[in-house]
């Protein structure tokens, strides 16, 4: 993978030509518009304008361009992983295919991704195998690492409940130290939120209900409360909130949060087996109605896939037994493109909280079909509903919990101007880049 460039260049004395005009109507000021984007040799956008000229065009018609997805969360599992259920390769050819430009990569690998060596092992791994770009996280497990993983990773990811192969969350009189490093590195922080002291013990769960009841969402209040220690120049951000009652304060202490399709548009329901076993549990019909209003109305500044694959094997265990995670990288933006065309989500509100404030987070210069950024866009027909099948999906795991669900696939998507999806078929080859931030000073900590 070529180094990342810088996200803001002094001004070039010639700016590189535009190599390339891509046009169509994108969401601009508010609304739909007309536009031609001119893009340059190195994949960045250069000019938006109604009309360019001088170089070879790209006519997308009335089609739709947006900036591509940016999903903060999900877990390609390398190394560590069963090749059959994930990989980098799947999981960043699943990214293309779902409108994903950049994928940020989980930690909880095997072994986690403690270390340096661990970590550029892992980056040594993706390259070269990527059809999208890549972050990868870090996990601050280790004191003396945090510093040098600070220079290489891209974000770190805390989990202060347990999960998949991540063992003890850190011990609570060691949570100022460790918080206080992560913020000296300047890299963002996401914080899986559970508190395992709230979570209540009691028979086996056997559906969905009892899982929401064993691991309450009291869990994550408490998780959050033991986050107030965090010095103010952290870059934190929550992961898959699940309790609306939380965003006031949220907003308020200025932490970034996200919420995943499935806890934004599932609930938990009697019956319910491991197929949709998930950390944190999907939360009762009220709730999760309260989510959902909340992410329509543009309160929840992220959305984010939490893609985390399990073979049917493991998932139709008995639920005690049964891994918890559901894969989604693929189905996120399509299903909330949905949403929008059914008019039930503004087209800005999904742009702001599945693009712009996720790239802002990872301080990546995407999100937005603007000078500086790079080209990664998708084109988008509202007319082409489908149905969501798992036998037409791409990850090898083979199922999905949104089984039969309508949604809007992008028929086309560019990944620094080159084409990588076509007529909804991956055509591309593997050239994602690993990112890291390029925040520039002065930038707004958090992009609630
Ligand atoms: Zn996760």
């Amino acid at each position: 993978m070529p180094p990342a460039r810088r996200f803001r260049d002094p001004p070039a004395a010639t700016p590189p030509p535009t190599v390339q005009i891509v046009t169509g109507r994108t969401w601009i000021h508010g609304r739909l518009e007309a536009v031609e984007i001119g893009i340059d040799e190195d994949g960045y956008i250069r000019r938006v304008a109604k009309n360019l000229t001088g170089a070879p065009r790209r006519d997308f018609g009335e089609a739709i361009l947006l900036p591509s997805a940016v999903d903060l969360h999900v877990h390609f599992r390398e190394p560590g992983g069963d090749p059959r259920v994930e990989s980098v390769a799947d999981g960043t050819l699943q990214a293309a295919l779902g409108g994903v430009g950049l994928a940020a990569d989980m930690p909880n690998t095997q072994p986690p991704t403690d270390s340096v060596d661990r970590f550029q092992d892992r980056a040594g791994r993706a390259r070269g195998r990527a059809a999208v770009d890549l972050l990868l996280y870090a996990t601050p497990t280790r004191p003396g690492q945090i510093g040098p993983l600070g220079r290489v990773a891209g974000a770190f990811k805390l989990f202060l409940g347990p999960t998949t192969g991540i063992g003890d969350p850190p011990d609570p009189a060691e949570l100022p130290g460790l918080l206080g490093r992560v913020a000296e590195t300047g890299l963002p922080m996401t914080v899986h939120a559970e508190d395992p002291q709230a979570f209540r013990p009691g028979p086996d769960p056997l559906d969905t209900v009892d899982w929401d009841h064993h691991r309450p969402a009291t869990a994550e209040r408490r998780a959050i409360d033991r986050l107030r220690i965090a010095p103010p120049g952290l870059r934190l951000h929550v992961a898959h909130l699940t309790d609306p009652g939380l965003i006031p304060e949220l907003v308020e202490r200025a932490v970034s949060f996200e919420a995943t399709p499935h806890h934004l548009l599932l609930e938990a329901t009697r019956g319910d087996g491991p197929r949709r076993k998930v950390n944190p549990p999907l939360r009762r019909p009220s709730v999760r109605a309260e989510l959902l209003r909340a992410f329509r109305e543009g309160r929840i500044p992220c959305l984010a896939s939490d893609h985390a694959p399990h073979s049917s094997e493991a998932k139709d265990r008995p639920f005690p037994q049964a891994p918890s995670g559901v894969p989604g990288v693929e189905t996120m933006l399509p299903l909330f493109l949905e949403e929008v065309r059914r008019g039930d989500l503004d087209l800005g509100v999904l742009v702001r909280a599945a693009m712009e404030r996720p790239a802002r987070w990872l301080g990546q210069p995407m999100g937005r079909i603007a000078p500086g950024h790079r080209a990664h866009i998708i084109v988008i027909d509202f007319r082409d509903r489908q149905t969501i099948a798992a036998r037409r999906l791409h990850a090898p795991c083979g199922w999905t919990p949104f089984e039969g669900w309508p949604a809007v696939f992008p028929k086309a998507h560019l990944l620094g101007g080159r084409p990588i999806v076509e007529d909804g078929e991956y055509v591309g080859r593997p050239v994602g880049q690993l990112r890291r931030p390029e925040f520039a000073s002065g930038d707004a900590v958090a992009p609630a």
